[in-house]
């Protein structure tokens, strides 16, 4: 089976890298934003680097497409995607992607347009970059911590209030002819219960853990790379444009850490013809511990407890001159219990 598997997965080297921006502005908080003439590089590099823009539900078909191989190509594929519908996207992002003819996704969170806030995009700006090429997706209606349950709430009331979230945005975005199945979690942040009700709800969930998509992904959980801040480098940004989905499978993990706070994360390999030894894994405390258990089994052990707030792992592997990439988010309240404040 492995052999299999391995055979298939060799084939593969299609990946789905999609990049994430909030921002497009050197006057918002450098956390979320990108200064126009670094977008402006990103779009250059992705141009040199001979990459194909796809619009991102056409992407994550492709990606995830499982095949022997044969009539896979070798175009290297990456998608555009902006959260929280912010006014610079319409303003300084548009009309360099308008010119380069590219596709793009804005993950809105409706109550901010229907507020008229300054800040956000107007309907009248979102249905006309619709109508050149971008798609309009779900982001919540309030853009919610989907995970954080009110006092007294009941499992079935937090569905209810979740699900109404979801289909407000859902009945507004179709009302301005917007529709989209993808949607994007709030601050990236999902537990078990959450994932089910984007399944329920037959939509393709995006997160904020940085990766590519592959065969093998989560179609709840989907992973893009979060270009913001200190995170917008030229050098890196190549590694990320370049990298590969690394051949796991996808871990059940529920990301709210309480207990134990120094998890493990147990990354199953489906490739036995890749090299181990190159793996290496970057948590709270720098480079973490990694053991193999057998041989296509390694443990992650961060070497110190992952901080209140969220956290990544994050794995990489050389692969000639890319990097096959993996990202688990952790999520841990106060000691209180309370949740933490959002920066
Ligand atoms: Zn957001």
């Amino acid at each position: 089976m492995a052999g299999a598997l391995a055979c298939v997965l060799t084939a593969h080297l299609e990946a789905g890298v999609v990049l994430l921006y909030h921002h497009v502005d050197e006057d918002t908080p450098a956390i979320t934003s990108i200064a126009p003439d670094q977008f402006n590089r990103h779009l250059d590099i992705i141009e040199a680097e001979g990459f194909t823009v796809l619009p991102l539900d056409e992407l994550v078909k492709r990606s995830m497409a499982t095949s022997n191989g044969s009539e896979k190509s070798d175009e290297k594929i990456v998608a555009i995607t902006f959260d929280d519908a912010y006014r610079s996207i319409y303003t300084t992002a548009f009309p360099n992607l308008q010119a380069r003819s590219w596709p793009f996704t804005i993950f809105v969170a409706t109550n901010l347009i229907e507020a008229k806030n300054p800040h956000y995009l107007t309907w009248a700006q979102l249905t006309e970059m619709s109508m050149h090429g971008a798609t309009i997706a779900n982001h919540t209606s309030s853009h919610t911590h989907m995970i954080r349950r009110l006092e007294t709430e009941t499992t079935d009331q937090w569905k209810g209030r979740m699900t109404k979230e979801l289909l407000t945005a859902k009945r507004l975005l179709v009302k301005h002819g917007l529709d989209s199945n993808l949607f994007a979690y709030p601050y990236g942040e999902y537990d078990e219960e959450t994932l089910n009700l984007v399944a329920d709800l037959k939509m393709i969930g995006f997160g904020q853990q940085s990766g590519a998509i592959g065969p093998h992904s989560n179609p709840l959980l989907l992973p893009r790379y979060p270009l913001a801040g200190i995170y917008v480098g030229e050098t890196a940004f190549r590694d990320k444009l370049r990298s590969l989905p690394l051949p796991v499978l996808h871990p059940e993990v529920e990301p709210t850490v309480s207990d134990n706070l120094k998890p493990v994360l147990e990354l199953s390999f489906l490739e036995d013809t890749i090299n181990l030894s190159r793996l290496t894994c970057y948590g709270p405390g720098g480079l973490m511990a990694l053991s193999e258990t057998h041989s296509l089994k390694v443990l992650a052990t961060p070497t110190k407890a992952v901080s209140v707030g969220r956290t990544r792992y994050n794995c990489t592997l050389p692969k000639a001159n890319r990097f096959y990439w993996f990202s688990q988010l952790w999520i841990r309240k106060e000691n209180d219990g309370s949740w933490y404040d959002e920066p």
